[in-house]
């Protein structure tokens, strides 16, 4: 029996490790070499194998390879990348971690959900997912999170919400593998497949090109618009179909502002 209870326990962590492989860590320009091994070490503790470094300040590095301690081979298997779009290159999903408030309200995820999150997306095997850590000083910039679907916050003292970059990366890691672990907790899939970073980034730029169309944005004057729109449409968490749809309407919407014609609802957008 106890055989039989261990090769299930086996089985539900090799499944869930797949899983894990998904997951690919993004560090931001990070400055330390330091930081980066101790990063690999982190996540080789709790599974997880696939590292992305967007401009690192320097790396490889005796410094890095000697705090990765045996977790060096993450750091021979790192991609080295010019800028975030690249490492985002391909994703289905990105999260980007935060220990600031931000201006805007983003939809804030807490770790646990977060780990559940991308666990269920990687369970859609849609592509690779991103989490993304910011630089030692600075952090990401709003720019840089507007590339992401999400933000996760580890909650801190509130007089002292900064960790290091390497215990961040350990303690999400480590909330993913607990997510595994636990795999009763992932909640089911749909099935329908959700719209790629991508056709977001295309929905957002024929969104902007629609309402400047219709007169509703004045490029001139951005002000916050575009940022609180992609809010909105990050926390709505679109399924491929549902962003169809609201291209068709945009579509509509700009053939009305150039014709004068009606928008029509009943012509049903093409799934392209
Ligand atoms: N002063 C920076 C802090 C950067 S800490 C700032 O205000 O953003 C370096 C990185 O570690 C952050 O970009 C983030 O990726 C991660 N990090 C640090 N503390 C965190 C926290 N409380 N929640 C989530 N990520 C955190």
């Amino acid at each position: 029996m106890k055989g039989v209870g261990y090769t299930l326990a086996l089985m539900v962590e090799l499944q869930g490790m797949e899983r894990l492989d998904d997951v690919i860590v993004v560090l931001v320009e990070t400055s330390h070499p330091g930081n980066i091994g101790a990063s690999a070490r982190a996540m080789k503790t709790m599974g997880l194998r696939r590292l992305r470094l967007v401009a690192p300040k320097r790396f490889p590095s005796a410094e890095a390879t000697e705090r990765a301690a045996g977790a060096d081979d993450i750091l021979y298997d790192a991609e080295v990348v010019g800028t975030l779009d690249e490492a985002l290159a391909g994703t289905a999903w990105a999260v980007a971690t935060s220990a600031r408030e931000r201006h805007l309200d983003w939809p804030m995820m807490e770790p646990h959900a977060c780990a559940e999150a991308l666990l269920a997306r990687a369970g859609e095997s849609a592509g690779p997912l991103a989490l993304v850590f910011g630089r030692e000083r600075s952090g990401l910039t709003n720019e840089e999170l507007d590339r992401c679907q999400s933000l996760v916050c580890i909650p801190t003292a509130p007089n002292y919400r900064s960790l290091n970059l390497a215990a961040a990366v350990q303690l999400l890691s480590y909330e993913l593998r607990k997510a595994v672990l636990d795999t009763a907790v992932v909640p089911p899939v749909t099935g329908r497949p959700l719209a790629t970073p991508v056709e977001l980034e295309g929905l957002y730029t024929h969104l902007e090109q629609a309402l400047e169309a219709i007169g509703y944005f004045d490029p001139a004057r951005p002000r916050l618009l575009m940022r609180r729109l992609r809010r909105l449409f990050a926390r709505a968490a679109l399924e491929r179909s549902e962003l169809n749809i609201l291209r068709g309407i945009l579509a509509a919407a700009e053939g009305r502002a150039d014709h004068g014609d009606p928008i029509r609802a009943d012509d049903p957008p093409s799934s392209g």
